[in-house]
């Protein structure tokens, strides 16, 4: 526990000097604490620092944590989705930072209206780096998949998600975020009544400084928060 309230107090230390650069106010930076590596004990003592935001990528992992922890909590929902598990993930989960296909937000809108549920916020994940090995659609086929996404009425959009790859220096990366933030703004600009992209999701613990500094609104931070995880993804 100490130690992680350790993390946290130089977490914000970090956050607050990227803010101050970039000339941001520190409200406008939301925190998601990924708790995938971590079992539901050393979930709440993350819980206990004060963040209410976790993020999990499995939904095996995460049905029994939220089993115990459920309402204490917002749940994220940032890996990649199988659309067979749509159902357990709108039944819990009130984000997703990952909607990487139309075949999932297709499925997403017909479980969100057949279960009467709020409808996931979703965030569209943009292979901006273009690296084959992640997920993502890519910027050129952004615009129209952002239109299709909004014409389904039980699904909302609200903002643009990436990952950027692991670099030794967060510097390499300053021109992915850069390119998300300018792919938003395109968005924005169309004016489209079901297309509110206002969130930047982007920056994880080796990266997050830069990412403010780009416009982040959250960043998704597990190794840096709970310490190093058992398990990559
Ligand atoms: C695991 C994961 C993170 C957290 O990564 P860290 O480097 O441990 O901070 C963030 N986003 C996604 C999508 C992840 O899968």
């Amino acid at each position: 526990m100490d130690s992680k309230k350790h993390r946290w107090g130089s977490i914000q230390e970090k956050i607050k000097a990227a803010c101050k650069r970039a000339n941001r106010d520190v409200s406008e930076v939301n925190v998601l604490a990924v708790t995938k590596y971590i079992d539901e004990v050393a979930t709440r003592e993350v819980l206990d620092l004060g963040i209410n935001h976790i993020g999990e990528s499995r939904i095996q992992d995460a049905v029994k944590k939220w089993e115990q922890i459920q309402r204490d909590a917002t749940w994220h929902f940032i890996g990649h989705l199988q659309r067979n598990k749509v159902k357990e993930v709108i039944a819990r989960f009130h984000y997703l930072h990952a909607l990487d296909r139309f075949t999932l937000a297709q499925e997403i809108n017909r479980r969100t209206q057949e279960a009467a549920v709020e409808p996931l916020k979703c965030f569209i994940q943009v292979n901006v780096s273009g690296e084959e090995s992640k997920y993502g659609i890519t910027p050129q086929e952004l615009e129209e998949f952002a239109r299709e996404v909004a014409n389904l009425s039980h699904i909302e959009i609200i903002g643009l998600m990436t990952m950027a790859p692991i670099v030794p220096d967060a510097e390499e990366v300053r021109p992915l975020f850069r390119e998300l933030r300018r792919l938003k703004e395109h968005l924005q600009n169309l004016n489209q009544p079901r297309l509110n992209v206002s969130h930047l999701s982007m920056g994880m613990s080796q990266d997050y400084g830069v990412a403010i500094e780009e416009g982040a609104t959250w960043i998704r931070l597990g190794t840096e928060l709970v310490g190093p995880g058992r398990r990559g993804s």
